[in-house]
């Protein structure tokens, strides 16, 4: 087989193999499983070795045993709903086979009288006699049951009988494919090919064989090529000449010196590096990553004033339109009226709404916030220099690159994400940016203070609670979000605040899920501005909006949430300079492991270190959503387990690009791991 054809044959349709029709495709197409190729990824979870026989007196019961034994006698007694019996013996002992639903015939075949015959099945005893119903593997010619058979999780519709089958025939099929990796790489998995490695995965006494060389070989190859093809987006984003922004850096030097605090250095830092990006002459597709409250937005924001001193337009975009409106406000404070801003809220009347579509057009607004609408079709921008995007974990690698081609050839991209995630998943996730990371917190900001408490305590909280609002402080009081139900969700929110209102009148407002968007903004204007003092919400407050003198945040049922969303929760709170405090409210008393969990909260303050920690205890897919976000799921990767083949697929990665390698020999392992729209593009 060519190249061309040994991919045809691994990723063509499943109806290609034999004892497998359209019916068969479809239950394992609902499974994900589309081509060949996914179907290698159908492990065994376990085996039975039918290789070893038992004898009739040594049969355990509950237990699926293979047993030789000849059959002496058959009873069909032929009245519906009876089934039929074969009596059976061996040198120990009796054992019967009971049949529901098979004809006389097929069963004088398979159990012939007076002939020995190995069968299978679970044993189980009645009336003083082992039996075992319909079992499997009838057969004279014991070959072809005494050997050990594979036990599949199964898909509705498909018998682990049809798995063995058809895994069975592919891996007969598998076409050996040209090494991609070089001597190197390989010296690290004692050599061992692709095609072996398929091989011994799926022998089933190699279930569970993680640390293997063939098992880390696949791994490695799985997380190598899904950073090879980040690491080939990125390059290509990169290709793309754009004009060089000039600009003179006293605008943005003189404003720096305005401002009420000193940067941070990695603050610093993260500035020239996007600085440096705008200056040269490829687009930019950065990354600014930094914990929540480590002060990303004023770094974005002097990005935004060098572009637009370049003579460019900025866009900057945020999840939602309190946060629009708060980066906003605080653009307006900030430059004054040296630059046209605007604000493209979804209240706007449609005049002013034409307003400034038509500035926009005309190039007479320099900087506009808004949420995703911002990029609708119908509005045209000028001459737009750079998108700004805040708090968008959430967004695929296809989507960012869908971004990345929107504004154009001149224009630059810059992403900010207050998702620390871990050390090993950078890559998987943002590997088609560059990076720049904050990690340095503001001087003068105090860790925010972590406390437990029982439900019951709830006194003790209220009574912190006046002290703290008796000297101007506010309080954000979270109910937990309860998915299956938001009527639930809603009324505990609802509960709660009639409650805080009695003890502290006039002074509490509430906003949950179906608080209308006119309304929130009013309340959280109000909040901003000290009208009330105790904030009572569900987690709508999580994402960037800023109170700088909320120092208290109060989070109900806290076991509901994942250290990382706790500790975005937190990240609400303590970014003035008072001391802030998070009190984490639970039902019962903890479990060790729960405590465990939330001394690493109490501990580090670290979003980064968290993350880590949220990941081991709840897997990668689930920590803050990512699984929502196409963030690829390996099939046999674990960030946890493997960290080395992370390691290690990054530094190669890393060579590569530093040689300017040719990757034209990880075609085919690109082809067929990542089936992406994207790859076509590349190879
Ligand atoms: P995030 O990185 O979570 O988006 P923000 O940009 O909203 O954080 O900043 C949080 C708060 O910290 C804001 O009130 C901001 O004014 C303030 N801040 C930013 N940088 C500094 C700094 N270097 N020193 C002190 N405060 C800062
Ligand atoms: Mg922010």
């Amino acid at each position: 087989m060519n190249i061309k054809k040994k991919h045809d044959y691994l990723l063509s349709d499943l109806t290609k193999l034999k004892g497998v029709g359209n019916k068969i495709a479809n239950l394992l197409k609902k499974k994900n499983i589309n081509t060949i190729f996914d179907l290698l990824w159908k492990l065994p979870k376990s085996y039975t070795d039918r290789s070893i026989t038992t004898k009739i007196i040594d049969l355990k019961i509950g237990e699926t045993q293979t047993v030789s034994v000849t059959p002496y006698k058959y009873n069909f007694p032929r009245i519906r709903n009876l089934p039929n019996r074969v009596f059976c013996k061996d040198s120990t002992g009796n054992l019967d086979c009971i049949f529901f639903n098979s004809y006389e015939g097929y069963i004088k075949k398979v159990l012939p009288i007076g002939k020995e015959v190995t069968i299978s099945g679970k044993i189980s005893y009645y009336k003083k006699k082992y039996q075992i119903t319909n079992p499997k593997y009838i057969s004279e010619d014991s070959s072809i049951i005494k050997t050990k058979h594979n036990q599949y999780s199964l898909t509705e519709g498909i018998t682990e009988k049809l798995y063995n089958k058809i895994i069975k025939q592919i891996i007969k099929d598998l076409p050996q494919l040209e090494e991609w990796h070089n001597k190197e790489i390989l010296k690290n998995f004692d050599n061992i090919s692709w095609h072996k490695s398929i091989n011994e995965l799926h022998k089933p006494e190699n279930v569970g064989n993680y640390k293997s060389s063939f098992y880390k070989r696949l791994v490695y190859d799985e997380i190598f090529s899904s950073f090879l093809v980040h690491s080939e987006i990125r390059k290509k984003i990169k290709k793309i000449k754009k004009k060089v922004k000039f600009f003179d850096l006293k605008k943005q030097n003189d404003l720096i010196l305005n401002l009420e605090f000193k940067l941070t250095n990695d603050q610093i830092k993260a500035l020239d590096e996007i600085n440096n990006d705008l200056t040269s002459n490829q687009k930019m597709f950065r990354l600014l990553q930094g914990d929540v409250g480590s002060g990303k937005t004023i770094v974005a924001l002097i990005s935004a004033l060098n572009v637009i001193n370049a003579g460019y337009q900025v866009a900057v975009m945020a999840p939602t339109e309190i946060l629009a409106r708060q980066h906003f406000l605080l653009a307006k404070k900030l430059f004054n009226d040296s630059i046209n801003i605007d604000l493209l809220s979804s209240k706007l009347h449609n005049k002013n709404k034409k307003k400034i579509l038509n500035d926009l057009n005309n190039n007479k607004l320099d900087l506009v916030f808004g949420t995703h609408s911002i990029f609708q079709k119908k509005i045209k921008f000028k001459n737009l220099g750079l998108i700004i995007i805040d708090e968008q974990h959430k967004f695929g690698v296809n989507q960012r690159k869908k971004l990345s081609d929107k504004g154009g050839n001149s224009c630059d991209v810059l992403l900010m994400s207050a998702t620390p995630i871990p050390r090993t998943l950078t890559m998987t996730i943002y590997g088609d940016m560059d990076l720049s990371i904050i990690s340095e917190k503001p001087k003068l900001r105090k860790d925010v203070k972590t406390y437990t408490k029982l439900e019951t305590k709830i006194d003790d909280i209220i009574k912190f609670i006046k002290k703290e609002i008796k000297i101007g402080n506010q309080v954000f009081w979270v109910c937990p979000l309860i998915e299956e139900s938001k009527k639930i969700n809603h009324t505990s929110a609802i509960e709660k605040f009639k409650l805080l209102d009695k003890l502290f009148p006039k002074r509490v407002s509430l906003l949950h899920g179906k608080t209308d968007q006119e309304k929130k903004e009013f309340i959280l204007n109000n909040f901003l501005n000290k009208k009330f003092d105790i904030l009572v919400s569900t987690t709508i407050i999580e994402v960037g909006i800023d109170f700088p003198n909320a120092n208290i945040i109060v989070i109900e049922n806290a076991n509901k949430f994942g250290l990382s969303q706790l500790h975005q929760l937190r990240g609400r709170v303590g970014r003035g300079d008072k001391q802030a405090s998070c009190i984490l409210i639970f039902k019962s008393s903890l479990s060790e492991n729960a405590k465990k969990r939330l001394n690493i909260l109490k501990e580090t303050n670290d979003g980064f270190k968290i993350s880590e920690e949220d990941m081991k205890l709840r897997g990668y897919g689930d920590i803050l959503g990512f699984k929502q976000s196409g963030l690829k799921t390996f099939k046999l990767a674990d960030p946890i387990l493997n960290k080395d083949l992370f390691l290690l697929a990054e530094k190669e990665i890393k060579r590569i690009e530093n040689s300017n390698e040719d990757i034209s020999k990880f075609k085919s392992l690109m082809k067929l791991y990542d089936q992406a729209d994207i790859i076509n593009d590349i190879v």
